[in-house]
């Protein structure tokens, strides 16, 4: 993992190297049974460089919370290491070229459940354009080795009340499916 993080943080394929700040290569416990990964990194995310901080971060820590999850103990990362201008979604170009990334990452780990949140990274992992996050819920998918479950971004409370419902929701599906004991 060591390799491919200074593979990230050295990286110059696109154009975002030249925009970011930090690069975001994700953090958490390399042999853990549970991936969690997002879109791209924010704001705060290319400051810190870490993933999954400030608000959206204490939306997913809180759901985690409820889910009885430790995240010291996940594995969070992204489909894209670097920040987008203006926060905009990463277009199919970029994610092609960055994707390679967090295969490697996947490769590593080998997680028992790899846990979408939002539609960037559903779109990726079931390579589909046109899929709707609705459609998808309560239900698995497969990719590769993993089991697959997408559900809402934590930023998507802002407009979609019943989303951190349905965070907490998925992410109590894959703890029941990466853990066949109660304890994680
Ligand atoms: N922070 C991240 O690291 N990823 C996201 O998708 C959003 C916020």
């Amino acid at each position: 993992m060591k390799e491919v993080i200074e593979k990230i943080r050295t990286c110059t394929n696109c154009e975002l190297c030249k925009t970011r700040i930090n690069t975001v290569p994700g953090e958490g416990a390399i042999d853990s049974k549970i991936m969690i990964i997002g879109e791209g990194p924010g704001e705060l995310n290319d400051i810190y460089g870490r993933p999954f901080i400030g608000k959206g971060g204490a939306i997913l820590d809180a759901c985690l919370q409820e889910a009885n999850l430790e995240r010291e103990k996940l594995y969070l990362t992204n489909i894209i290491k670097c920040r987008m201008p203006h926060n905009a979604t990463p277009t199919s170009k970029i994610v092609s070229e960055c994707s390679k990334y967090v295969e490697q990452q996947i490769g590593i780990i080998k997680p028992k459940v790899i846990i979408c949140l939002g539609l960037s990274a559903a779109k990726f992992f079931l390579n589909d354009k046109n899929i709707k996050l609705i459609n998808l819920i309560n239900s698995t998918n497969i990719y590769r080795d993993s089991v697959l479950i997408c559900t809402y971004h934590p930023s998507s409370i802002r407009y979609n009340k019943n989303a951190k419902n349905l965070i907490i929701k998925a992410l109590t599906l894959a703890k029941k499916v990466a853990f066949s004991e109660s304890e994680q």
